[in-house]
C-alpha cells in the first residue's frame, strides 16, 4: 500500500503532525473486502487478520504514513466555533485506487489531538459499526458518501453516559476539506490560506475549473460546490435520509456525505421527522436540509468574499445571487427527483401540484415513504399491488395513472426508471439498532454481515430482503440517536 500526503504541502497551519494512540487489544470486527480491492490493498495482508488489527487501530502504522489532524472551525447549530478540528481523528495519508482516484484514510476513535478539547479522542464501538453501516448502505444507494474500510474494537472501555466498549473505524473520502476549513482561515483573516485551499480544493475535486483565471475562480468554486450540495441533498431526500448535525464542518467540499452521528432514516412520511436527541430545535428536521445546506453555502461564500471581488459590496452582490440561483435549482431538481420517483420522465411545473398531493396524503395517512414508492414501483408488473395501492392512495391514484398514460412512454421504461428510484431496502433505524446490539452484546459481526449483504442491492430483492424491508412497529415514534461523541 502506497500512502501519498498532499495536505502536508498546504502548509504547517493546516494540521497537528501527530500519531495515533496504541489501543490495549485490537480486533479486527468489520473489513470491507470489496472497497480493499477497489483501493489495491496487497491481498496477502488483506487475509492476515492480526496484521488489519494494528494497522486499522492506529497501533502500527505504514511505512510511508505521516498521521496528520486537521484543524477547521464550523458553525455548530448556527453559532460559530473558530477552533474543532480533528479531535479523534488521524489523517493516515491518501491512497489511489485502481481507476486512478485519490482517497483520504483516517482512522476515528484513534486518540487525542491539540484538537481535542475536553474530548477522551476515542469512539465508542456502537457509532462505529453504526457509521461503517450507514456509508456503504448509502454507497449502495449511489449516493455520495465517505465510505468505511474497516472497524476495529480496541479492548477498552469509554465512558458515554455509562462505560462502552471502544472501537477504531477507517474511513475514506474524497477529502476531508469541509466548509469549516475555509471558516478556520477566513475568521483568522488569513487569506493567503483560504487562497491556498481553494487552489488544493479544486485540484482535488473541480480540475474542470482550473482553467478559471482571476476573480471568476472562486465564483466558479462556490457554484461547483453548490451544484454539489443540491446533488447530494436530493438524494438524501429520494431515500428519507436525516443527516441530523448537518454542521458546516460535517458539510464535505467534494459533496459527499460526512459524519454519520445522530443520522436516521424516515419510516412513515413526516417532513418534520427529526431523531437527534441534541437537535432541541428541529433545526436539521427531515425537510429542513435544502434549506440548512443553503446556509451552510452561505457561510462558505462569506469565507471566500475577499477572493471573490476585492470591493466588498460588489462580492456580495455576486455570492447573493449565486446562492438564489441555488435555490431555484434546487428547486427544480428536487421536484425532478420526486417526478422520477413516480415515473416522470419529464417533470412538468403542473406537476408540481401532483407530487405536492401525493406528499400530503402520504402524511396525512403516515404511510412508509420507502414501502409506498417500492410498492407504487411494483404496481406497474402487478394486478394485486396495483389494486392495494389504489386502494391505500384514493383519489390521486387514478390522477398519476392519467399523468402516466398522457407521457406515453413505454411500461417497461417507466418501470425501470421508478426502480432505479426507489429502494427496496433502506437500513431502518430499528434494525440498525438490533445489529449493533447484536455487534456489542456478541463480539461476532456475523447480524451486521447479513444486514450489510442485503443493504449491498437496495434495488433489488434478494432472499433475504424482506426480514429488513418492515416499517417499525411504533412508526420510530420515541427513537432518538445520539453524536457518540
Ligand atoms: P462531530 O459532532 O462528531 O462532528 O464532532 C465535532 C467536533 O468534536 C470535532 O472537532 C470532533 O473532532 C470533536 N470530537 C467529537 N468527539 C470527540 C472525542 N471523543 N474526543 C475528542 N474530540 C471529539
Ligand atoms: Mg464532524
Amino acid at each position: 500500500m502506497i500512502l501519498t500526503n498532499s495536505y502536508l504541502s498546504l502548509g504547517d497551519e493546516f494540521y497537528q503532525q501527530i500519531e495515533p494512540t496504541p489501543v490495549a487489544a485490537p480486533n479486527l470486527l468489520l473489513w470491507n473486502h470489496e472497497l480493499a480491492d477497489q483501493l489495491a490493498i496487497d491481498p496477502a495482508l488483506q487475509q492476515d487478520r492480526v496484521a488489519l488489527s494494528q494497522y486499522f487501530s492506529g497501533n502500527r502504522l505504514f511505512p510511508d504514513s505521516t498521521p496528520v489532524a486537521l484543524a477547521y472551525a464550523g458553525h455548530q447549530f448556527g453559532q460559530f466555533n473558530p477552533r474543532l478540528g480533528d479531535g479523534r481523528a488521524h489523517l493516515l495519508g491518501e491512497l489511489t485506487d485502481r481507476t486512478n482516484h485519490r482517497f483520504d484514510i483516517q482512522l476515528k476513535g484513534s486518540g487525542p489531538t491539540r484538537f481535542s478539547r475536553s474530548g477522551d479522542g476515542r469512539c465508542a464501538m456502537g457509532p462505529a459499526v453504526r457509521e461503517f453501516i450507514m456509508s456503504e448502505a448509502m454507497h449502495a444507494l449511489g449516493i455520495p458518501t465517505a465510505r468505511s474500510l474497516a472497524v476495529v474494537t480496541t479492548g477498552e472501555m469509554v465512558f458515554r453516559e455509562e462505560m462502552r466498549p471502544g472501537a477504531v473505524v477507517t474511513r475514506i473520502a474524497a477529502s476531508h476539506l469541509r466548509v469549516g476549513t475555509f471558516e478556520y482561515f477566513a475568521s483568522q483573516g488569513n487569506l493567503d490560506a483560504v487562497e491556498r485551499l481553494c487552489g488544493y480544493a479544486v485540484e482535488r475535486h473541480y480540475p474542470e475549473l482550473k482553467q478559471e483565471t482571476g476573480e471568476g475562480f472562486y465564483t466558479a468554486f462556490l457554484q461547483a460546490v453548490c451544484r454539489k450540495q443540491i446533488e447530494l441533498i436530493c438524494h438524501w431526500l429520494r431515500v428519507g435520509f436525516i443527516h441530523g448535525v448537518m454542521n458546516t464542518d460535517n458539510t464535505s467540499i467534494s459533496g459527499e456525505t460526512i459524519d454519520y452521528g445522530p443520522c436516521a432514516m424516515m419510516s412513515s412520511y413526516n417532513p418534520d421527522a427529526m431523531f437527534s436527541s441534541i437537535d432541541h430545535s428541529g433545526r436539521y428536521r427531515f425537510i429542513q436540509q435544502p434549506q440548512i445546506c443553503q446556509w451552510n453555502m452561505a457561510r462558505l461564500a462569506e469565507s471566500l468574499l475577499p477572493l471573490i471581488h476585492e470591493d466588498s459590496k460588489t462580492a456580495v452582490s455576486i455570492a447573493e445571487e449565486l446562492l438564489k440561483e441555488m435555490a431555484n435549482e434546487f428547486h427544480q431538481q428536487y421536484f425532478a427527483m420526486l417526478g422520477k420517483k413516480i415515473g416522470l420522465t419529464e417533470t412538468k411545473p403542473a406537476d408540481e401540484t401532483l407530487i405536492n398531493d401525493l406528499l400530503k396524503h402520504l402524511r396525512l395517512n403516515k404511510l412508509d415513504y420507502t414501502q409506498t414508492f417500492h410498492r407504487l414501483t411494483e404496481s406497474l408488473h402487478s394486478s394485486e399491488i396495483d389494486t392495494q395501492i389504489s386502494t391505500d392512495l384514493g383519489d390521486w391514484y387514478p390522477r398519476w395513472k392519467i399523468r402516466l398514460d398522457e407521457q406515453g412512454e413505454n411500461k417497461e421504461t417507466v418501470y425501470q426508471q421508478m426502480r432505479s428510484q426507489n429502494p427496496v431496502v433502506i437500513p431502518r433505524n430499528h434494525h440498525m439498532e438490533a445489529v449493533i446490539r447484536s455487534c456489542i452484546e456478541t463480539g461476532s459481526a456475523d447480524d451486521a454481515e447479513a444486514f450489510l449483504a442485503v443493504l449491498k442491492s437496495p434495488y433489488r430483492e434478494t432472499a433475504t430482503t424482506a426480514q429488513y424491508q418492515d416499517a417499525p412497529a411504533d412508526n420510530d415514534r420515541d427513537y432518538q440517536t445520539f453524536c457518540g461523541t
